[in-house]
């Protein structure tokens, strides 16, 4: 027997328009970390998300680094974050040897809860040390609540970096989600809703942050013709040739967002009646990109573990995961403060309960059936 062809979370989906972009940069020879395609997806990115200015890097996390050091986070000093994320959000903290402590979610959005930010802070301002920075998460292409998150923040004049790495092409009251903090960042990483395969991005409004970011990105080289360092810099800069992957891709992003919205409502309409199945909410306040479709389990209405399902899903040779593990229950951040959202560890149990499906741009109608089918068959529905 045939095995079924796999289907991914989230694989890369190409418009075509890529390799011209890349023809053009190889008929130029501009196969270098700048070039005219780095300037192009810079001053586009900035034009989509509606902010000033923005630096294109070699990750998502380097642009976290980068903003990091651009807010002076220096040894011993504390960072704020959301805890239900990705590892990449919280690295830099460490690169940069200061301390996060995380912030549990909301119901509402899985997002950073303002009432756990406002302990945390309060918390902080007690013990006469309050944090560099706030790391904001917009987990699965939803935003955060950023108006009471911004407006704690302001109170105590710290500044938010927003990471939008799953979030671009989703709002927040309108505006483009990565376009409220100081800072915003994208990744383009080959699982995200646009891919250069491996690439990410800084946007700010702060004209000067943004060229600093340049340069910092590129060895922090002097105005010099001989090699003269005053700083150290890194080698961070977004290559000609992937700028040109982001320039094809950005065209595409509203329909890739189309794409994933109808793939989370055909889930939706098939499973949402199913008794012990409760979709990731759509919070008031903006569109989400549903980058990645989550739902989180009832095992005592089910009978079955999200864990089961994921394996249920693998035996057919469908890719399903966990929904992130909480950074606070990370081995690698043992020890670190938390703070919970009234009481309660929403993070944890979304992370007990949670798991994702497969939700890409170029997922078919006929392979999301298959999915279905599964699902349907594996909660006797
Ligand atoms: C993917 C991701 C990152 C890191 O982006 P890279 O480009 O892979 O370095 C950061 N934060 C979140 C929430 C992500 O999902």
């Amino acid at each position: 027997m045939t095995k079924n062809e796999r289907i991914y979370l989230s694989s890369p989906h190409m418009s075509g328009e890529e390799s011209l972009y890349i023809e053009k940069a190889f008929s130029e020879n501009w196969i270098a970390p700048l070039g005219p395609n780095v300037d192009k997806f810079e001053k586009e990115i900035a034009d989509y998300v509606g902010v000033g200015h923005a630096a294109a890097v070699s990750s998502g996390t380097a642009a976290i680094h980068l903003a990091l050091e651009l807010l002076g986070v220096k040894e011993g000093d504390i960072v704020f974050c959301s805890t239900l994320t990705f590892v990449a959000s919280a690295n830099p903290i460490l690169y940069k040897k200061a301390k996060p402590i995380f912030i549990d979610s909301e119901p509402s959005s899985w997002n950073m809860s303002p009432d756990a930010l406002e302990e945390a802070f309060s918390y902080a301002s007690k013990k006469g040390k309050l944090p560099k920075a706030v790391i904001v998460v917009n987990l699965y292409g939803q935003s955060a609540d950023l108006d009471p998150i911004k407006e704690i923040c302001d109170k105590y004049d710290v500044p938010i970096i927003e990471d939008a790495a799953e979030s671009l092409g989703a709002t927040y009251k309108g505006r483009a989600s990565g376009s409220i903090g100081k800072f915003g960042v994208f990744s383009f990483n080959g699982n995200k809703i646009i891919t250069t395969s491996g690439g990410g991005m800084l946007v700010s409004d702060d004209e000067g942050l943004i060229n600093r970011a340049r340069f910092l990105s590129t060895q922090a080289r002097d105005p010099a013709v001989h090699y003269q360092h005053t700083y150290m810099g890194y080698n961070y800069r977004m290559s000609n040739i992937l700028a040109g992957i982001g320039r094809g891709q950005l065209k595409v992003l509203n329909n890739r967002v189309e794409a994933r919205r109808e793939v989370f409502s055909r889930y939706f309409k098939a499973l949402s009646d199913i008794d012990g199945i409760k979709f990731m909410p759509e919070a008031i306040f903006g569109m989400s990109n549903r980058w990645l479709t989550a739902l989180t389990v009832d095992q005592k209405k089910l009978g079955l573990t999200r864990s089961d399902i994921i394996h249920g899903l693998e035996v057919e040779n469908i890719e399903a995961r966990p929904v992130w593990k909480p950074l606070h229950l990370q081995p690698l951040f043992k020890g670190s403060k938390y703070f919970l959202h009234k009481g309660k560890d929403v993070s944890k149990e979304l992370f007990q309960s949670g798991l994702c499906l497969p939700s890409g741009s170029n997922l078919t109608e006929e392979d999301q059936s298959r999915v279905i089918k599964i699902l349907k068959k594996l909660t006797n529905k």
